[in-house]
């Protein structure tokens, strides 16, 4: 199967519903309502998906599930031939943001990276994200936690959440913060936003990727400025395409924003909640685009340029896509 890189993963979005439910057994919780009959997560629209969400991730409370946690989705991204992974880490829900509780929760999750790592050949970093919708206070707490615990797994800091609320520049702190550690910097913009919403971030934060970004195709200066820029944008089409951001794949940018010279990678968001896989999105863009070889090695090559690792760790990883293409 082709290696492929992951760059945009939210950890718990990427929880596989038989690791939920098993939990919730464990924990004594009844989850039942939020599931199908065939095992996987049930809803009716938006609205209650961010219920479901929210539901199947309240029975992960302690560093010991997080552990678990990561294990179960590192299982289930190997599977699809992922090789390098990037997921979003919120201290908000590990620990409410104290320090010394998001220790323990991260070095919960490195354990288990390192251990997957050996045994399951893919490679894990951390990147935290403050949620916008929680406010630039809380967002200066959660980025003073991720100044305290940058290093070679938590190499990047970003932001989650809903993008409608508030602007990019009431967060510039917590992004200051984070980039005088020493962490490199993603936005989530452009999902629900419009265009102007990626420009803001990329003036206002300063980022040098950004979560989604796709609606940059509504303003051709913009995505000049983005190309020119060098900025590599995390597209997630699969994601978008069930969220109703865009009607069908066929309408989705990524191609056009290709085509105009953006640096464009392919992500899955919250895979089994969009019920997608890395596998099904490389699918659906080869059908949908005819996308070829060729086409996913450039994929390829944006994501592992713009991966927050180290440069051992980035060199490392070109030969394991070497080897296996
Ligand atoms: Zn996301």
């Amino acid at each position: 199967m082709r290696p492929k890189i992951e760059l945009h993963l939210h950890l718990e979005g990427g929880a596989p519903p038989a690791f939920i439910r098993g939990i919730a057994r464990e924990k004594g919780v009844d989850l039942s309502s939020i599931f199908r009959h065939d095992g996987g997560y049930a809803y009716k629209d938006f609205g209650h998906f961010l219920k479901v969400y929210e539901a199947a991730t309240s029975v992960l409370t302690r560093p010991e599930d997080y552990g678990r946690l990561t294990r179960a989705v590192l299982e289930e991204s190997a599977a699809n031939g992922v090789v390098y992974s990037e997921a979003f880490l919120s201290p908000d829900f590990c620990g409410g943001g104290d320090v010394g509780a998001w220790r323990e929760y991260l070095s919960a999750i490195a354990e288990t990276a390192r251990k997957a790592e050996a045994d399951l050949g893919i490679t894990l970093r951390g990147i935290v994200t403050c949620i916008r919708h929680f406010g630039p206070e809380k967002a200066k707490t959660i980025a003073r936690c991720a100044a305290e615990t940058k290093g070679d797994f938590l190499n990047g800091f970003g932001i989650a959440g809903d993008e409608m609320v508030g602007k990019p520049r009431d967060f510039r702190w917590a992004f200051d913060c984070a980039r005088e550690a020493g962490l490199r910097l993603t936005a989530h913009a452009g999902e629900w936003g419009g265009a102007d919403s990626v420009r803001d971030a990329i003036r206002d934060l300063a980022v040098e990727r950004i979560g989604h970004g796709v609606q940059a195709i509504d303003d051709p200066a913009l995505v000049d400025d983005i190309a020119e820029a060098g900025i590599t944008l995390e597209c997630c089409p699969g994601s978008n395409v069930f969220l109703g951001v865009y009607p069908d794949w066929a309408s989705h940018p990524i191609e056009k924003l290709r085509e105009k010279g953006v640096k464009v990678t392919v992500s899955t968001d919250d895979p089994p909640f969009f019920h997608t896989t890395m596998r099904t999105e490389y699918d659906r863009l080869s059908a949908t685009f005819g996308w070829d070889e060729t086409v996913f090695e450039e994929i390829e090559a944006n994501a592992l340029a713009a991966a927050f690792c180290d440069e051992e760790t980035r060199a490392r990883i070109a030969k394991t896509l070497k080897k296996g293409t």
